[in-house]
């Protein structure tokens, strides 16, 4: 289900693309799809547990059942492997986890140049708000992206998943582009190697609730850039005109 799912979602010249122009219903469909691929491979594992050998956790099983006074919550125990997403539940994703990959600060320019150069090509927001009113990010004169981002000196996770990356107050993670003095809070969250191996911009955050899920399809499918240009002959040079 899952190839005929990403076989499908995929842009084609030669097709129609109403499905992935459905807008809203698209990333709604694409939920559902992801929920029915995800409970197609649950169905398997609970089919196929002698062969994971979920036996050999029957020792843990004992253990667990053992400790179990109230028979009517002892069901049958059905074994993820640890290959299954978020089947290694025992972890949390703690800050650091998460500072491992994603970064939303301007790199060191004489550490990482590479990185830095890219950082500033692609990930700077704007600037928008008093820098300019007219950023496409601004709806009823307010970033509707929350940009600028408040400084923070380590990565915060709150009780609804909502990630704030470490964006330090350093005056050496500054760069002035137009006329605009850019610190960390102007940092849209990236990794590192990614960003460096496609040189473009890409935005990398931690993905927790359905609410990202969705959006993280909107990005996948939301089609190319467009830009309209106008050629004009060169009026400030005759000799040019016409070429
Ligand atoms: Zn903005």
């Amino acid at each position: 289900m899952r190839e005929f799912w990403a076989f499908r979602f995929q842009h084609r010249e030669s097709e129609g693309k109403t499905l992935l122009q459905g807008g809203r219903l698209f990333n709604q469909l694409a939920v559902d799809c992801y929920a029915a691929i995800e409970q197609q491979r649950l169905n398997y594992i609970k089919a196929h547990q002698p062969e994971m050998r979920a036996d050999l956790y029957q020792g843990l099983e004992d253990a667990v059942v053992a400790g179990d006074t109230d028979a009517s919550a002892v069901g049958r125990r059905i074994v993820l492997p640890s290959s299954f997403t978020g089947a290694d539940q025992d972890k949390p994703v703690t800050p650091e986890d998460i500072d491992e990959f994603i970064c939303a600060e301007i790199p060191n320019k004489n550490v990482d140049p590479l990185a830095y150069e890219t950082v500033v090509r692609s990930m700077v927001h704007g600037p928008c708000g008093p820098h300019n009113r007219n950023a496409p990010c601004m709806v009823d004169g307010k970033c509707s992206k929350h940009y600028p981002k408040k400084f923070s000196n380590q990565t915060t996770i709150d009780e609804d998943g909502f990630v704030s990356y470490w964006r330090r107050n350093k005056p050496s993670n500054t760069v002035t582009i137009n006329r605009v003095e850019i610190d960390n809070r102007w940092i849209v969250p990236y990794n590192r190697d990614l960003l460096v191996l496609f040189n473009a911009h890409i935005n990398v955050e931690k993905c927790a609730s359905p609410k990202s899920t969705k959006y993280m399809y909107k990005y996948t499918y939301k089609g190319i850039d467009f830009a309209t240009i106008v050629i004009e002959n060169n009026v400030d040079n005759p000799q040019n005109n016409g070429e």
